[in-house]
């Protein structure tokens, strides 16, 4: 079997108004998604999501590039596939989707799951932790988190992620009165959901000391990038102050990246990519993070097909704990597959087909036509 092209589809869909979502100054106004597919002349595709934020006409660009080394191959020689460079994200994000694509064609070849061609004994279904709150604005009524993580709950969801909202300097935001909203929140999500901060690498180490210490009180599961990512000591210097896991590295595509945190203890839990950085090397970076006894939760944002790709990883991990969902998505998230994978009770059920397990859609391009342009725009205040 040979490789006969590489296709990358680019799409997008308009948030409605009421569905855009704020953080920091950035308003997001439409979902994005850009797909690889690999056609082989014995009919076969393999398919892979690249993390969007690589910018999907770039990633195109890129596939486009890489793609004569590539085409005429054999899906199954290791030697044809790229590498993540640290370096360039969309270079990085198009390798993640060829990569991706090759592992479901390889599986698909091998009547497997690509599960199981990670691991001897993969789990056939994932924890989801709902990730959100995005939307609630300093300005107008912060308690809107809390509705949002109990309406997750009522879907079954048993985890939800959120962030700390628009702009602090805007509305005066201190610690205290952000501590006081978490507290809310901890008190109306007790005994149903777990709880995750994600900081956004926003926070100075003082704040995200004071904050890290009452999260750690509360039981938080986690407290994500709270200050900025090259600040190695800081995080180093954070995960001693406190029990409570402190997470980041979901901009990192390269195990290299992730060598100096793991050396200097500066995260508890690693957060790569694969739609940045590929299967293969996800599995290379939890292979050496759990030399240090360090997990890996996947950063996982955007698409269907995404979340499908990360659950056959996290399935495979040696130690599985939860995978992110995107929950401001809108209906591109799901649509873009031909049929969804089972969610009951806040766990996704790996799909039984040999591959990912999944098939696009019909006429995408055509449905959700790419909007060019940025996906945020700078709110000015
Ligand atoms: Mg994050």
């Amino acid at each position: 079997m040979r490789i006969t092209a590489l296709e990358t589809l680019c799409l997008s869909r308009l948030h409605e108004p009421e569905r855009q979502w704020i953080t920091s100054r950035y308003r997001t106004i439409k979902a994005d998604c850009a797909i690889v597919v690999i056609h082989t002349n014995g009919g076969l595709q393999g398919i892979g999501e690249a993390s969007a934020y690589g910018l999907p006409l770039l990633i195109r660009d890129w596939v486009d590039w890489l793609a004569p080394t590539i085409v005429g191959q054999d899906p199954c020689d290791p030697r044809i596939v790229p590498h993540p460079n640290g370096r360039s994200r969309a270079h990085d994000a198009a390798v993640a989707g060829i990569d991706t694509a090759l592992w479901d064609l390889r599986a698909q070849l091998a009547g497997k799951r690509v599960s199981e061609l990670l691991a001897d004994k993969p789990l056939d279904r994932v924890r989801l932790y709902a990730s959100g709150g995005c939307r609630y604005d300093w300005r107008g009524d912060p308690e809107q988190v809390i509705e949002e993580a109990l309406d997750y709950a009522g879907l079954g969801f048993t985890a939800f992620k959120f962030r700390i909202g628009t702009e602090w300097a805007w509305d005066g935001v201190t610690v205290d009165r952000f501590l006081g909203l978490v507290r809310e929140l901890a008190q109306a999500a007790a005994g149903r959901l777990e709880l995750m901060l994600d900081g956004n690498c926003r926070l100075t180490e003082e704040q995200a000391t004071s904050i890290a210490k009452e999260l750690d009180r509360l039981g938080f599961a986690w407290f994500e990038e709270p200050i900025p990512r090259d600040d190695i000591d800081g995080y180093a210097r954070l995960c001693a102050a406190v029990d409570l896991p402190i997470t980041g590295g979901e901009t990192f595509t390269t195990v290299e990246e992730f060598r100096p945190y793991l050396e200097k203890r500066a995260l508890d839990i690693a957060q790569p990519d694969a739609g940045l950085c590929g299967i293969t090397e996800i599995m290379r970076i939890a292979e050496a993070a759990y030399r240090y006894g360090v997990d890996v939760c996947p950063h996982s944002w955007h698409n269907g097909l995404m979340a499908t790709a990360h659950a056959h990883v996290v399935a495979a991990l040696p130690n599985p704990r939860v995978l992110e969902l995107c929950m401001h998505q809108g209906p591109l998230q799901w649509e873009i597959l031909a049929e969804r994978p089972p969610i009951e009770d806040g766990w996704l059920a790996l799909p039984r087909g040999p591959g990912l397990g999944v098939r696009l859609a019909q006429d995408l391009a055509t449905r959700f036509p790419y909007i060019e342009g940025h996906y945020a725009v700078q709110v000015v205040r």
